[in-house]
Order: structure tokens, then sequence, then C-alpha cells
């Protein structure tokens, strides 16, 4: 029943180092005491790693991520 954070959103962004400076560092924070978040994270770091390692041979990931819905709405 944990399992719904609204935070769980933030995972992607910050995986992929788009939170500004602030939210990044608050979302380290809240994952120390997220276990949904924190899953989520684990769930994502591989995927995240292949695409920077796509971004780093060039690969547009705009072309491959699809746009989500981010923490601005
Ligand atoms: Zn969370």
């Amino acid at each position: 029943m944990m399992s719904n954070c609204p935070q769980t959103v933030s995972a992607g962004s910050y995986l992929i180092g788009t939170l500004d400076p602030l939210d990044h560092l608050r979302f380290i924070q809240h994952v120390e005491d997220c276990t949904s978040c924190k899953r989520e994270i684990t769930e994502l770091l591989p995927v995240m790693r292949l695409l920077q390692r796509a971004k780093e041979a060039g690969v547009d990931l705009a072309s491959i991520v699809p746009e989500q819905a981010g923490p601005h709405r």
C-alpha cells in the first residue's frame, strides 16, 4: 500500500539529471526514507545506464524517450 508516492515521478528526472539542484537534493533525502522511490530508482537505473551510453554514442534521447508528464503541470 506504500507504492503510491507522488515523488516517484521525479525518479526519472533525477536519474537523467534534469532536476533543479534543490529538487535533486530534496529527492536524494526523500529517497532515504521512501521505499517506493528507492525501488523505482533501482528499477530505472539499468535503463538509465543504457540511455546514458546511447547518449554518449550520439543517439538522440528525445527520439526514444517518450515525453513524460513532469513535476510541473
Ligand atoms: Zn517517494
